[in-house]
């Protein structure tokens, strides 16, 4: 399964859900578990979503450990952030964490902020690429160019005081 090529989604549940057959296949092995068998998975019979479910967790550490021990090629952690993650899955408050890590608290504050930086900037990202691949938009955004008048013809909006999104997300300092 190549990973450049799953969904948000897929990567968040640690496996692919065929659209066909609604087979479920994890993302970190390629096992295959297929609708409509059941089996068998901690001593009793289960769905195949759930025994993908129970596989991740018992064989790859779960989706987090799964996703944070991918090659750095991959994923673009490096061994800080993926340690200031783990403290942050395991529910360890700052203190502990510097403590664990031997490094202050203003660092790992400054770690925890900028991969939310890097989480806003990464969902825009998102949103600009699928402007540009994501076929039923790029269809849309034609039939509505075609609907508006000529470009002299169009209102000049006001920017926001030199951020050009709308007020209520300056809270998120995106400037
Ligand atoms: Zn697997």
């Amino acid at each position: 399964m190549e990973f450049k090529e799953l969904t948000l989604e897929e990567l968040t549940l640690g496996y692919a859900k065929s659209a066909q057959d609604a087979s479920c296949t994890c993302i970190f092995c390629g096992e295959i578990y297929e609708e409509g068998i059941v089996y068998r998975s901690r001593g009793r019979m289960v769905t195949a979503e759930r025994a993908v479910q129970e596989h991740i967790f018992d064989q790859h550490g779960g989706v987090f450990r799964g996703l944070l021990n991918l090659d750095k090629q991959v994923n673009g952690l490096s061994q800080i952030q993926k340690d200031v993650l783990t403290g942050m899955y395991l529910e360890k408050d700052n203190k502990l964490i510097c403590e664990e890590m031997g490094i202050s608290a203003a660092t790992v504050r400054s770690h925890k902020f900028n991969l939310q930086k890097s989480k806003r900037e990464a969902k825009i990202l998102l949103a600009l690429l699928e402007q540009i691949e994501d076929e039923s938009i790029v269809k849309q955004r034609k039939i509505i160019e075609g609907e508006t008048p000529a470009e002299e013809e169009l209102p000049v909006k006001k920017d926001f005081s030199g951020n050009t999104l709308h007020p209520f997300f300056t809270q998120y300092n995106l400037k």
